[in-house]
């Protein structure tokens, strides 16, 4: 199943069209995704099996009305040095337990939103989205798929100088309003071939920065399942920015960041693509 915040309402996407979850289960589930997220495992049983349903009225939609599958996120963890060739490219090590920080859940925006720059070195970051769907603690790695909502993409946006001020600022560096993109749609796990196993790139007015694969995480989303609820409870909606492969513009030579004119586009296969505007202050 494939989910969408289409202009604050929790929406089943089929083909260009969608349905009004709150609508077509009577005011049962939604209207917001956060009240969706809330009831995840009725949820689920209702929409793929209800005549509510197969018999909706779909309504067609623009995409560029797609917001963030979970604006209202309790909890956002980041996950850095997640690829190999990231850690490198950083001058760092891979890590025994997933790098965690928080990026800060006012930063979270839509996967069509304008990204305003305020400072000179604001850099990209593709990454894998998970948004939780049911209360994960102490989970075990062979069930972390069972506590996914589903998959999204998402713009881990960062602003260097700040994450490493006073030795690491991780959580502030990478929660300037707006720095949070993700989208466009929530996509399930049952709908990927291989969910462990997806295409991420990302590129700048069409010049490719980003190509990685899911498969090459250190810590695949069972891991962080695991890893984070062994520490602390995994609330529905939360969201894990898993990390990002290589080819941020901090390790480029010269660097390279992001300036006011230029367009990002963030791809995964299976899930879709955000293009988001690089804007001045
Ligand atoms: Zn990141």
């Amino acid at each position: 199943m494939k989910l969408a915040n289409l202009a604050g309402r929790a929406t089943i996407v089929t083909a260009a069209t969608g349905i009004d979850v709150a609508a077509a289960s009577d005011g049962r589930f939604g209207p917001e995704m956060a009240d969706v997220y809330e009831q995840w495992a009725a949820f689920r049983e209702w929409a793929t099996s209800s005549t509510d349903v197969t018999d909706a009225v779909t309504v067609p939609f623009d995409e560029s009305a797609l917001d963030n599958p979970s604006p209202t996120a309790r909890q956002v963890f980041g996950i850095g040095l997640n690829y190999r060739a990231h850690a490198n490219e950083t001058g760092r090590d891979v890590s025994s337990v997933p790098a965690t920080f928080t990026k800060f859940s006012s930063c979270l925006s839509g996967p069509f939103d304008d990204i305003v720059v305020t400072v000179p070195t604001v850099d990209w970051e593709v990454e894998l989205v998970v948004v939780i769907g049911v209360e994960a603690r102490n989970v075990a790695a062979a069930d972390g798929w069972s506590h996914v909502a589903g998959l999204a993409v998402g713009q881990d946006i960062s602003d260097r100088t700040l994450q490493y001020a006073a030795g690491n600022q991780f959580s502030l560096g990478k929660s300037r309003p707006g720095f949070g993109p993700i989208g466009p749609l929530l996509v399930t796990p049952d709908e990927f071939d291989n969910a462990d196993d997806l295409r991420l790139t990302c590129s700048i007015d069409g010049e490719v920065m980003q190509d990685g694969r899911t498969s090459d995480l250190v810590f695949d989303v069972c891991a962080l399942v695991a890893e984070l609820s062994s520490v602390l409870t995994l609330l529905p909606g939360d969201v894990i920015f898993t990390g990002t492969p290589a080819g941020v513009g901090a390790a480029r030579k010269p660097p390279r960041f992001l300036k006011p004119g230029e367009v990002l586009e963030t791809t995964i296969e299976g899930i879709g693509t955000m293009r988001n505007h690089i804007v001045g202050p």
